[in-house]
């Protein structure tokens, strides 16, 4: 079965390259949803569910850390499992990132192997 996914990121260049990336690591795409803040996430996700959310933090109008926050205090959005992607290397800001709920947390750049493993182990975790 395809998963579905959403990729949140306010540059649009990065997020055709996440879903290229999550095609070339054999990673099996069926619907996939971008926006390009928290705000537009939310919004694209009323009407739908998805399987996995990958989202970066610094973006406009709604950043990661937020979208985060409100996905916590969604019952139906709080089991859909998140990659935070970053250039954020910072131990504190990965604590904080999984501290609010995310599953997984990978900087960029990645190899597409790599973001095929993290991904693995967040979907595994759900499965669990
Ligand atoms: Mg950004």
């Amino acid at each position: 079965m395809p998963y579905s996914v959403m990729i949140v990121d306010d540059s649009a260049v990065m997020r055709g390259f996440i879903r290229r990336v999550l095609t070339l690591s054999g990673f099996e795409v069926g619907e996939c949803l971008e926006a390009s803040n928290g705000e537009e996430a939310l919004a694209g996700l009323e009407g739908h569910s998805v399987d996995v959310i990958l989202t970066d933090i610094n973006m406009p109008k709604m950043n990661g850390e937020e979208l985060l926050r409100r996905l916590e205090t969604d019952s139906r959005l709080r089991s859909v499992p998140t990659l935070v992607i970053s250039t954020d290397a910072t131990k504190a800001r990965i604590l904080k990132m999984l501290s609010l709920g995310a599953q997984g947390y990978m900087t960029k750049p990645f190899s597409p192997e790599a973001l095929h493993e993290e991904l693995e182990r967040v979907l595994g975790e759900r499965n669990a």
